[in-house]
């Protein structure tokens, strides 16, 4: 399941910042993940609850961002939610699209205690 190791290597960004800190406990982790990132919602949340017991962040609050995928098209400049990056342009019924959001994956922030 790649969400696991997605999970893992999360965990070990979150960890290490909070070391550089001088802190034990991570207490809030947040994090935006675009819909074409190419990661199951669920899987994820299922994934970072059972990956984080006995680290730092057992007990942190995680939070994680949906960020809606968005194109904007190449022949009118229309900006609209896509699902994938060969969505058709809603105003001209263009193809040529490029995607603007929604394959970001990181760790937006994260508090210490
Ligand atoms: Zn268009």
């Amino acid at each position: 399941m790649h969400e696991f190791s997605i999970a893992l290597s999360i965990i070990e960004i979150a960890e290490n910042e909070a070391k550089k800190a001088n802190s034990e406990k991570v207490s809030e982790l947040v994090l935006d993940i675009g819909t074409m990132a190419g990661i199951e919602f669920h899987a994820l949340d299922f994934a970072m609850e059972s990956a984080t017991k006995n680290t730092m962040l057992e007990e942190a609050e995680i939070i994680i961002n949906k960020i809606q995928a968005k194109g904007k098209c190449k022949d009118c400049n229309h900006e609209f939610e896509i699902q994938t990056a060969f969505d058709q342009c809603p105003e001209c019924n263009g193809y040529f699209i490029n995607v603007i959001s929604g394959k970001e994956m990181k760790v937006k922030s994260l508090v210490v205690e």
